[in-house]
């Protein structure tokens, strides 16, 4: 039997924004993605009789039906009308409901294991159709290395890469769920009637030059100053990665984790130990 070993990799927001409203009802967003060396590491094991499992190393992860990866394996499997099975296995190491796109990951991931098994049927374009049906961040998640994306966050334009750096990131205990997350910012801008979108062009103009420094000057997260109201310990993450000498902190996605962006990996190591005594996992990584 054939298998599949897949690495699902987090992403962070550099810029991420509301656009306005849309037809049907979607908030539609600017949102630029950078994806990131954590990640979890999906494993396929081929089975002929159709069946689907998934289990992960992690209690709180759901091993049913309502997986990502068992969604997005079974939708494969329609799109394409091969009827492999597999038995998914999930390590997870990106921390869960915390805007890094963790789900998103590991169901890119077991696109990409499916298509592997059954002999690549499949293009990149092909496998983001089917992801975009899943979740909006799935299809940047197969691509991965940074995006622009706007309407639902599904339509995805080039952007350049970060340049290397180092990146610290930690999550701020339980996530605010992403529709609390969008009703908090309709109250906070009265759903978007008259609200003008940050600007995007110094961050592009940056990550061309590869301005590491200007590239983190300019991030921008509308989600970050609601959440870290309501998310203490997320704010407190915040500070001490700029104590600990980021050049930025910044929460990602509609949080709670918070990235910082460090020059050097030895003022990351340090920034990470006044991180872990606050009692939270801190996870060091690279752009990717
Ligand atoms: P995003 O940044 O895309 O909003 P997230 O990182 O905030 O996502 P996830 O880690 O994807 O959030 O988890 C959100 C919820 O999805 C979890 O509470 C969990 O119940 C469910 N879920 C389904 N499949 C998975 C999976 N493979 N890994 C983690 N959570 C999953």
């Amino acid at each position: 039997m054939k298998t599949a070993i897949i690495k699902g990799y987090a992403k962070i927001n550099l810029h991420l924004d509301v656009t306005g409203i849309m037809e049907n009802g979607f908030h539609a967003v600017n949102n630029i993605m950078q994806s990131v060396s954590l990640c979890d590491t999906v494993t396929l094991k081929e089975r002929l009789d159709g069946v689907i499992t998934v289990d992960c190393n992690i209690d709180k992860v759901p091993k049913n039906e309502s997986n990502l990866a068992y969604r997005a394996a079974r939708l494969f499997c329609e799109r394409t009308g091969v009827c492999i099975g597999a038995d998914i296995y999930i390590e997870k190491h990106i921390p869960m409901a915390a805007g890094l796109a963790g789900g998103s990951a590991d169901a890119a991931a077991t696109l990409k294991g499916m298509n592997e098994l059954c002999a690549y049927p499949l293009s990149e374009d092909e496998l983001c159709a089917i992801g975009g049906e899943l979740g909006s961040d799935i299809p940047f998640c197969i691509v991965g290395g940074a995006a622009f994306a706007d309407e639902k966050g599904d339509v995805l334009h080039p952007f350049p890469k970060m340049p290397d750096c180092t990146i610290v990131i930690a999550c701020g205990g339980e996530g605010v769920s992403t529709p609390l997350a969008y009703r908090m910012l309709d109250d906070k801008y009265d759903r978007f009637c008259s609200y003008t979108p940050a600007d995007t062009l110094a961050l592009r103009k940056a990550a061309e030059c590869g301005d590491i420094a200007n590239i983190a000057k300019n991030t921008f997260n509308i989600f970050e100053q609601p959440v870290l109201s309501v998310r203490p310990v997320a704010a407190a993450i915040k500070q001490a990665m700029i104590n600990g000498g980021a050049i930025r902190a910044m929460m990602s996605g509609s949080g709670p984790s918070v990235f910082g962006i460090f020059i050097d990996e030895h003022t990351a190591v340090e920034a990470a130990r006044l991180i872990s005594a606050l009692g939270v996992t801190p996870h060091i990584c690279k752009p990717n």
